[in-house]
């Protein structure tokens, strides 16, 4: 089998070289790349596959995909919510020091923490209501 071939581990297929554009990677289960890449997909049951040598590249698009979108995410509730970094981090339960390396693209978040970030951006009273100043009994309440 050449370089660009290779039997699925899953059904035995042939795998072929294609644009892939979501991943399993580490714990996210369905990651769009922003990028897509060229990998090795089986023709029959989908699985993507690839060699050691493209371990590092998939890393790199999957890394460098959430930086940009958690800078975007990150940003964007700072400015639509008028609150401050502490306040941001104190809804996400992590530190503000923490959060601020989020936000350069310094670290790298988990699937958790950026599915939060997701709701907060886009959810309009998910901001309210993550407040950690919310009693628990207001919502057992509702
Ligand atoms: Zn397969």
């Amino acid at each position: 089998m050449s370089a660009n071939k290779k039997r699925c581990g899953n059904c035995g297929q042939t795998m072929e070289r294609q644009t892939v554009g979501t991943l399993h990677w580490k714990d996210f289960r369905n990651l769009e790349l922003l990028t897509p890449l060229q990998l090795l997909k089986c023709t029959s049951c989908g699985e993507v596959g690839y060699f050691a040598g493209e371990v590092s590249l998939i890393d790199k698009a999957a890394e460098s995909t959430l930086q940009t979108v958690t800078t975007h995410l990150i940003e964007k509730i700072l400015a639509e919510h008028h609150c401050s970094q502490v306040e941001l981090a104190n809804r996400l339960g992590i530190t503000e020091t923490h959060l601020s390396h989020l936000k350069s693209g310094r670290k790298i978040l988990g699937f958790q923490t950026f599915n939060f970030l997701k709701t907060l951006a886009l959810g309009k009273d998910a901001f309210e209501k993550a407040s950690p100043s919310i009693p628990l009994k207001k919502l057992m309440a509702g």
